[in-house]
């Protein structure tokens, strides 16, 4: 609980605060730590996350701490870079203020320059009543309570003497069919078959039933054309059933219905898991920023950010990432780095203020499932094995720490090659079975306030990977 501001109000000044310790910061917070400049970094969790592996330590191929290293560790060696654990609640743009809580106080820090990077979080289309019902992928701990749920319904569906209660345990579904969809529906396909099938006597491939729903046409839209049909189809060779043109019109602890396009009805489908990747909004800073500077917002809530990157009318505070919307620029980890190194590299006058940002589209990659992954390059689109290499070398590169990516390597060859899945068969903790609907514990669950109901939920194409 926050004390009374005027009661424990600290005060002191800096000339830049950097908000967030994701891609879009740290990719600031490091050119100007690089450049020996002061700043304070404040962000609400310890972590770096590097979210497109979370997937990984859902389906218990790699730990959280491979892809989670501490902020304050990364940033340790630059003197003048000071990281504050903290909520960032408000912003005075003309006195160049920001209150923030943490220790359970108000704090306020003045700023020459202000760098927003708050990312974005789980959008339900207004059904979000569905957050306490679904498994979300987005923060550390959404990660290990799908592991711990996948966990848990394998072992009781090995014990359970109901087989109708087998298969419920052993049915999940996916909704999304972006790039996080398609990898959590391959990866729980091939979980089946290539660890617990070995590890639990009387469990196969065959009696776990993975289905992917999506309401466009085609699955993983961002690519579309022979990208997209070669997912669908790797996916179903794999056993995947991949549900297009249909859209999600309830959720429950036991399942979903869903309505085809076109059906009057929708079909009932029952699931002890269901995984809701279907859409993102902008974090709540977006909406404190745009009161302070009055810049506009999108549906999803995210700042209408100048070309420069500028919020508003102020020169002063810039916004980078998934909490911006710039030029139809997808939401993805690239676009926050180079974000966040263009407003640093204005801050520090290597460019001109009123420099407009500009995106260097590297390419994109999304992994299907084992020896299967699509990339585009311009205009040169790979698929299967080599595409599958290329991704790992990619995801390799960009995770932060020497060591993280010589486990994550050690990781990989023991999945990928081998049957194993080193953090379901080494637990780094002791793993206990979660409650049945521990899920109201996500991050999108805590993070819903509000409850509107619409009718149908259209299912929207998700992210998809890109090199930066
Ligand atoms: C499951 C998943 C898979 C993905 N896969 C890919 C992929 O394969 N390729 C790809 O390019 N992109 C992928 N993405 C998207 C990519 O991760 C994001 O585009 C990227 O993380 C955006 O960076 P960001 O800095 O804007 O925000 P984030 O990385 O989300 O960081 C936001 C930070 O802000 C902090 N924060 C939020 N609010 C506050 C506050 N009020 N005060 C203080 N701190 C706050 C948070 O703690 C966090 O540190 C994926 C995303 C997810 C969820």
């Amino acid at each position: 609980m926050v004390k009374d501001q005027a009661e424990t109000q600290t005060q002191d000044r800096t000339e830049t605060v950097v908000v967030g310790s994701g891609f879009g910061a740290l990719a600031a917070a490091k050119k100007l730590a690089k450049a020996g400049r002061p700043f304070v970094l404040i962000s609400e969790t310890t972590e770096h996350l590097f979210q497109p592996l979370l997937y990984q330590v859902a389906t218990g191929v790699l730990s959280a701490g491979e892809i989670a290293p501490s902020i304050r560790a990364i940033l340790q060696d630059y003197p003048k870079a000071d990281v504050r654990l903290g909520r960032v609640v408000g912003v005075d743009a003309e006195a160049k203020e920001l209150v923030y809580e943490a220790a359970g106080e108000r704090h306020t820090l003045g700023y020459d320059n202000l760098v927003a990077a708050t990312g974005a979080r789980q959008s339900y289309f207004g059904r979000d009543e569905f957050a306490k019902v679904t498994y979300a992928l987005k923060t550390v701990n959404d990660a290990k309570r799908l592991r711990d749920q996948i966990v848990r319904c394998f072992e009781e569906a090995h014990t359970t003497t109901d087989p109708e209660r087998a298969k419920n345990l052993l049915s999940f579904i996916v909704i999304g069919a972006g790039a996080t969809g398609v990898e959590l529906a391959g990866q729980i396909k091939e979980l089946a078959g290539r660890y617990f099938e070995q590890s639990m006597r009387g469990v196969t491939a065959a009696d776990v039933t993975v289905t992917l729903v999506e309401g466009a046409g085609v699955a993983m839209p961002a690519y579309g054309g022979k990208l997209s049909e070669y997912t669908k189809a790797s996916l179903e060779k794999s056993g995947v059933e991949v549900v297009l043109n249909t859209l999600v019109t309830d959720i429950d602890a036991h399942g979903a219905t869903l309505k085809a396009h076109g059906e009057a009805e929708g079909v009932r489908r029952t699931a002890e898991t269901v995984i809701w990747s279907a859409g993102v909004q902008a974090n709540d800073f977006a909406r404190v920023l745009a009161e302070a500077t009055g810049c506009e917002t999108d549906r999803a809530g995210r700042l209408l950010v100048n070309p420069d990157l500028t919020v508003g009318g102020r020169a002063d505070i810039f916004a980078v990432g998934d909490m911006t919307s710039l030029n139809n620029l997808p939401g993805q980890s690239p676009v926050a780095m180079q974000g966040g190194r263009h407003v640093a590299a204005t801050i520090l006058g290597k460019k001109k203020r009123g420099t407009p940002f500009k995106f260097r589209d590297k390419g994109s990659m999304a992994i299907i499932n084992r020896f299967r992954a699509v990339t585009k390059v311009k205009n040169i689109e790979l698929t299967g094995a080599f595409a599958w290499v290329l991704w790992l070398a990619v995801h390799m590169v960009y995770l932060v720490g020497f060591r993280n990516r010589y486990v994550a390597i050690m990781s990989w060859f023991g999945s990928f090659v081998g049957h194993r899945r080193p953090h379901f068969h080494y637990a780094q903790e002791p793993q206990q079975i979660a409650e049945p609907r521990a899920v109201e514990e996500s991050s999108a669950a805590a993070e819903i306030k509000t409850e509107v109901i619409t009718s149908e939920v259209p299912v929207e194409k998700k992210e998809t990977v890109t090199v930066s």
